[in-house]
C-alpha cells in the first residue's frame, strides 16, 4: 500500500522518535515501503547574527550532530539497508517536511503529536502545520 515513508524527527525527544518510528517500520514492512527520517535544524537568521562563526559553519557543525543522531537512530530499525534512508534540511520545521515530501515522493507521513512535558494542547505546533499543509496522508501517533 505505501511506498515511501517519510518520518519526520525531533531527534532531541527519544520517546517520541521511537513510537513514531516503529509505526512506520511496522507499515514499510507490509508493503516493502522505503522508509525516510528527516531532521529539521530551525537555524534562523537571528541564531546565525548571535554567533561570531559564519552562517556556514554554523550549518556545518549543526549538521554533524543531528546526522549522528539520524545515524544512531538509522542502526536501530530492523529494515534492510537500501529501504532506509535520512536527510537533513534548515529552516521552518513545517515547510521544509512538506517540501521533502513532495521530494521523496512520500506517499505517507509518521509524526508524534507533541512533546509529552507540554500540556496544554494535543497536537504540536509542527505536527498541526504538517497535517495542514502536506499534501500526503499523515499518521499522527500518540
Ligand atoms: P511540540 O510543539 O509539543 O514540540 P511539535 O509539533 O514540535 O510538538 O512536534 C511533533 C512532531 O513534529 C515531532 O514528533 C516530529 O515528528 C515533528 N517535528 C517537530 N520538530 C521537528 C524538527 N525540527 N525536525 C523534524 N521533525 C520535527
Amino acid at each position: 500500500m505505501y511506498k515511501s515513508i517519510l518520518v519526520p524527527v525531533d531527534i532531541l525527544e527519544e520517546g517520541l522518535t521511537s513510537s513514531a518510528i516503529s509505526h512506520a517500520v511496522f507499515l514499510a514492512k507490509l508493503s516493502n515501503a522505503t522508509v525516510r527520517l528527516c531532521h529539521v535544524l530551525p537555524i534562523s537568521s537571528a541564531i546565525i547574527n548571535s554567533y561570531a562563526m559564519g552562517y556556514a559553519e554554523l550549518k556545518d557543525r549543526a549538521s554533524v550532530k543531528a546526522e549522528e543522531e539520524l545515524k544512531k537512530l538509522i542502526a536501530g530499525i530492523d529494515l534492510p539497508e537500501d529501504q532506509l534512508s535520512y536527510s537533513i534540511a534548515f529552516g521552518s520545521p513545517r515547510d521544509e517536511i512538506v517540501s521533502m515530501a513532495d521530494e521523496v515522493d512520500a506517499d505517507l507521513i509518521v509524526i508524534a503529536s507533541r512533546r509529552p512535558n507540554i500540556t496544554t494542547h494535543l497536537l504540536g505546533s509542527n505536527a498541526s502545520g504538517i497535517v495542514r499543509y502536506a499534501k500526503s496522508s499523515v499518521l499522527v501517533v500518540r
